[in-house]
C-alpha cells in the first residue's frame, strides 16, 4: 500500500480543469475585455468610457420601469414564490403571458405550450443547441455573430460553420454564401434580429427568402429577438415566428434589453410550430428535459413576469428608444469626422454597431486589437475589436450608452484617431 505523500510526491491527482471551451484570451469577448480593462492608464482621472457592452442599465438614464420593480416587489412580499418553480418549463401564467405578448405580432396565435422559460437568452440558446443533440451535425451562423454565438454550439459538440452578412447590403444575410455552407450534417442556422453587433433590422422580404432558404435546406431557423422592438429606422421589427407555416422557427427572447434588467435572467424559446414538424422530430420534448435537469428562472421573477409583461407602459419604451435613437444618430454623424473609420450603414435597431478600420490612414496601429489597446491605455475608452465578433480590422461600438458619455468617447476617439494618423 502507498504511504500518505505518495500520491503527492508521484504527481498523480487523476483531476483536471477542462481546457474546453478553448479560451483564446484575446479574442474571447470576456477575454479581451479583461485585456483592454487592464492596460487602463491608472494616472488618467477621466471616467472610463465603456462603449464595448452593451448593458444600459448601468447608467441613471437607462433605469427599468416602476412597474417591473413594483411587480417583483408584490411577489417578494407576497412571500408565496419562494419554491421550486414547477413545471421545470415554467409556471403556467409566466408562460401564458409570453405566449400572448409575442402573439400580438404573429398571423398564429401561441400557446403557453410553446414557450419554455430560461435563465436568460444565453440559457435560452443553450436549451434549443442541446434539444438538437450536437454529433457529427453542424451549426451556421452568422459573421459577424454575437459573442458565445462561436462557441455555445460547440459546447453541445456540433461543428460551426460561417455564412456572411453584407456590410454593402445593410447587413443583410449573403444567401449564397449560406447554402455554400451547409450539408447534409447542418441541422440549424442561427440568427441574430435586430443585429448584434450590426445593428441592422432585417425586412420582411429578406426573412421570407430566409425561411425559404432554411426550407429547401431541410434545417431550423433559430432567431435571437432579444432586442425586439428596439428599432429606430426606417425598417420595423418582423418577427421570425411570421414565417413558421414556411419553415419551423425557434425564436429565443427576454426581458434583459428591452426592460434593462439583464442581472433578473428572465428569458424564454419559444416553438413556432403549425405544421407540428418540431414535435414530430421531438424538439420541445428535449427541451423540456434539458430543463428539468437545468436550474430554472427564479421563480419571483417568474410570477411577476405576467405583470411586467401586460402592464409596462408605453411611454417608457419610447423614452429609452428615444435615447437610443440620439445616441445612434449622434453617433452615426460623428464617425464620419473621424479618420480610418467608415460605419457603412447607419444603426437601425440594438444598441452596437460595426465600424470598419482602414489601418493605412494610421502611423502606428497594427490590427483592430492593436488599436483598441492603445485607445484603452491613451484614451480610457472601452471598445471590442472586430476579431472577437468574427471580423478582424473592424470594431464593434457599442452606442447605447448615456449621451454625455458618448458624446466624450466620441471626442476623445477622434483626438486619438487625428493623433495617430499619417502626417502628410
Ligand atoms: C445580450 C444578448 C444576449 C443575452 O441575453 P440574456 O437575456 O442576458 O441572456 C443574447 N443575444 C444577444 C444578441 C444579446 O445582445
Amino acid at each position: 500500500m502507498p504511504d500518505d505523500t505518495s500520491a503527492l510526491t508521484k504527481n498523480t491527482w487523476r483531476f483536471r480543469g477542462n481546457p474546453e471551451p478553448k479560451e483564446e484570451p484575446r479574442t474571447m469577448i470576456r477575454g479581451a475585455l479583461t485585456f483592454l480593462m487592464s492596460n487602463l492608464n491608472k494616472s488618467d482621472n477621466r471616467p472610463v468610457i465603456p462603449m464595448s457592452i452593451t448593458e444600459p442599465s448601468a447608467f441613471e438614464c437607462f433605469k427599468t420601469t416602476q412597474v417591473a420593480t413594483q411587480a417583483v416587489t408584490d411577489v417578494v412580499r407576497s412571500n408565496k414564490f419562494n419554491g421550486y418553480a414547477s413545471p421545470s418549463v415554467g409556471i403556467l401564467p409566466a408562460r401564458r403571458a409570453v405566449a400572448e405578448h409575442l402573439s400580438k405580432d404573429l398571423p398564429d396565435k401561441l400557446s403557453p405550450d410553446n414557450v419554455f422559460l430560461t435563465l436568460g437568452c444565453r440559457q435560452a440558446m443553450h436549451c434549443i443547441l442541446h434539444a438538437l443533440g450536437g454529433s457529427k451535425s453542424n451549426i451556421l451562423i452568422p459573421k459577424p455573430y454575437f459573442p458565445y454565438y462561436d462557441y455555445f454550439p460547440e459546447l453541445h459538440n456540433f461543428e460551426v460553420r460561417f455564412f456572411n452578412l453584407l456590410p454593402e447590403k445593410n447587413w443583410e444575410i449573403d444567401i449564397d454564401s449560406l447554402r455554400a455552407a451547409a450539408d447534409e450534417n447542418t441541422v440549424a442556422m442561427i440568427i441574430t434580429n435586430p443585429g448584434n453587433p450590426c445593428a441592422n433590422v432585417f425586412t420582411y422580404r429578406h426573412l421570407e427568402k430566409v425561411a425559404e432558404t432554411a426550407k429547401t435546406l431541410g434545417i431550423l431557423v433559430i432567431s435571437d429577438e432579444v432586442y425586439a422592438h428596439i428599432v429606430f429606422g426606417e425598417s420595423p421589427f418582423v418577427p421570425m415566428g411570421v414565417f413558421a407555416s414556411i419553415t419551423p422557427v425557434v425564436t429565443i427572447g427576454s426581458i434583459s434589453k428591452r426592460w434593462l434588467v439583464p442581472g433578473w435572467r428572465m428569458g424564454w424559446v419559444v416553438t413556432h410550430d403549425p405544421n407540428g414538424i418540431l414535435k414530430e422530430h421531438g424538439i420541445p420534448q428535449s427541451m423540456k428535459r434539458f430543463l428539468d435537469i437545468s436550474p430554472n428562472p427564479p421563480t419571483i421573477i417568474q410570477a411577476a413576469l405576467p405583470d411586467i409583461l401586460a402592464n409596462t407602459k408605453d411611454d417608457f419604451f419610447s423614452k429609452t428608444l428615444n435615447i437610443i435613437k440620439e445616441d445612434a444618430n449622434s453617433f452615426y454623424e460623428g464617425i464620419k469626422h473621424v479618420p480610418g473609420m467608415t460605419c457603412p450603414t447607419k444603426p437601425e435597431g440594438s444598441m452596437s454597431t460595426m465600424v470598419k478600420l482602414d489601418l493605412s490612414v494610421f502611423e502606428d496601429i497594427e490590427d483592430d486589437m492593436n488599436f483598441c489597446l492603445k485607445l484603452a491605455k491613451e484614451e480610457s475608452v472601452i471598445i471590442l475589436p472586430g476579431v472577437s465578433v468574427g471580423l478582424s480590422n473592424w470594431l464593434r461600438i457599442t452606442f447605447a450608452i448615456d449621451p454625455l458619455f458618448l458624446e466624450d468617447g466620441m471626442k476623445r476617439l477622434k483626438d486619438f484617431c487625428e493623433r495617430h494618423s499619417k502626417k502628410m
